[in-house]
C-alpha cells in the first residue's frame, strides 16, 4: 500500500527517546485517511507522540469493508525505499506487482513480504473478481543502515507457524513468539503475530523483556492487560514485561508488533525511509524521473505521482544521549 495522503508530512523517527523502559499502558487512536475512492484506512502508526514500535514504523488498518460492487483496493505503481512492506489479511485478497516481475495473490493469513532495499516500485489491487469483504492492515518495518542499500526482494509465505494456548491461537507473521518462527527474513529483532483469541479466552503470553511492544485489535473486544480495546484502537505497551495477558468473552483478534528499540535516526516521507532530507530529495526526484524504482507491468492504470516536497527541508534529529 502506499501513503495516499496528498500532503503527507515528514516524520523523523527513531532513537530512544519515545521508548519507554518500563510496562506502560497508552491507549493511541487512530487517524482516518482516505484510500481513493470510497476506502479508508486506519492509521495507528506513525501517530502523535508515538511514531515506531520497535522497527515497525507504519501501521494501516482498515475494513471490514464491503466490495462486493466496488472494485475494491486500487492503489497504482509507486516506489519504495529503506524499508519492508507487510501485507496482512483477515478477508478478501491483494494482487501484488512489482518491478522485480512478482506477481503475486495475497491471501488470509499469508505473509507478503517486500523489502524495497535502495528501490522498488509496486501496485496492490484487489482482483477483478473477489470476495465481497476486505479487511486487514499494511505494515512497514524500518531497515537498518547496514540492509538499506542490499537488493530488493519479495517473499511470500503461504503456510506460517502457529502456536495455541488459553484459548488464543497465534500465527507467527515474522519473528518468533511461544516457540514458533516465522520463515519470513527480518534485518532487526522483531516480532510480528496474529493472535485469535476464542469466547472466554484468558493467556498470558510470553514477550521478551527488552523489546517495545503495541497490539492493535483487527475484530472484537478482548483485555490486553486489563485495557479494553475495540476494534481498530491500538495500545502501546512499553518494554520491560516478561508476559501480556491477554482475556477476551468474545471472538476477538488483534495484531502484536513488537521488536528492540530502533536506535537509528530516520526520516520518513511519503513511501520513503532515509536517513537524511537529502536522500528523500534525490529519491523522489528519480521516481519522477523515471530512475531507479524500475517499473511494474500489467497495472490497468497510471502510476502514483510524488506528493509535493514541504517547504521546510527534512531533517533527521539528532540522538539524544
Ligand atoms: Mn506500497
Amino acid at each position: 500500500m502506499s501513503n495516499l495522503d496528498l500532503r503527507p508530512s515528514p516524520t523523523t523517527c527513531g532513537g530512544r527517546e519515545e521508548v519507554s523502559a518500563a510496562p506502560v499502558r497508552e491507549f493511541l487512536q487512530p487517524r482516518t485517511v482516505p484510500l481513493g475512492g470510497s476506502t479508508v484506512v486506519r492509521r495507528l502508526l506513525p501517530n502523535l507522540g508515538r511514531r515506531m514500535v520497535g522497527a515497525w514504523c507504519f501501521v494501516d488498518n482498515y475494513g471490514p469493508d464491503d466490495i462486493a460492487d466496488e472494485p475494491g483496493m486500487q492503489v497504482p505503481p509507486h516506489p519504495h525505499m529503506g524499508l519492508q512492506t507487510v501485507s496482512w489479511l483477515h478477508q478478501g485478497s491483494v494482487l501484488h506487482r512489482d518491478s522485480l516481475g512478482s506477481l503475486q495473490t495475497i491471501r488470509p493469513r499469508e505473509l507478503g513480504l517486500m523489502t524495497s532495499g535502495n528501490a522498488i516500485s509496486h501496485s496492490e489491487e484487489s482482483p477483478r473478481t473477489h470476495a465481497r469483504w476486505l479487511h486487514g492492515a499494511q505494515l512497514w518495518v524500518a531497515l537498518p543502515d547496514a540492509y538499506r542499500h542490499r537488493e530488493p526482494t519479495f517473499e511470500h509465505h503461504p503456510g506460517l507457524p502457529t502456536f495455541q494456548g488459553g484459548g488464543v491461537t497465534g500465527t507467527l507473521i515474522l519473528g518468533e513468539l511461544d516457540g514458533a518462527a516465522s520463515p519470513g527474513t527480518v534485518h532487526t529483532p522483531l516480532v510480528g503475530a496474529d493472535l485469535a483469541l476464542d469466547p472466554g479466552a484468558d493467556a498470558r503470553l510470553p514477550v521478551q523483556p527488552d523489546f517495545e511492544y503495541a497490539v492493535l485489535t483487527m475484530e472484537g473486544t478482548s483485555e490486553v492487560d486489563g485495557v479494553r480495546l475495540p476494534p481498530g484502537s491500538m495500545l502501546y505497551l512499553g518494554c520491560g514485561r516478561r508476559e501480556l495477558p491477554l482475556r477476551a468473552d468474545v471472538a476477538s483478534s488483534l495484531l502484536l508488533l513488537g521488536g528492540e528499540p530502533f536506535e537509528e535516526k530516520l526520516v520518513m516521507w511519503w513511501n520513503f525511509v532515509g536517513r537524511s532530507g537529502e536522500e528523500i530529495v534525490a529519491a523522489r526526484q528519480d521516481w519522477m524521473s523515471g530512475n531507479r524504482f524500475g517499473s511494474v507491468h500489467g497495472y490497468d492504470g497510471d502510476r502514483l505521482e510524488a506528493p509535493e516536497l514541504p517547504a521546510t527541508p527534512l531533517k533527521a534529529r539528532g540522538r539524544v544521549r
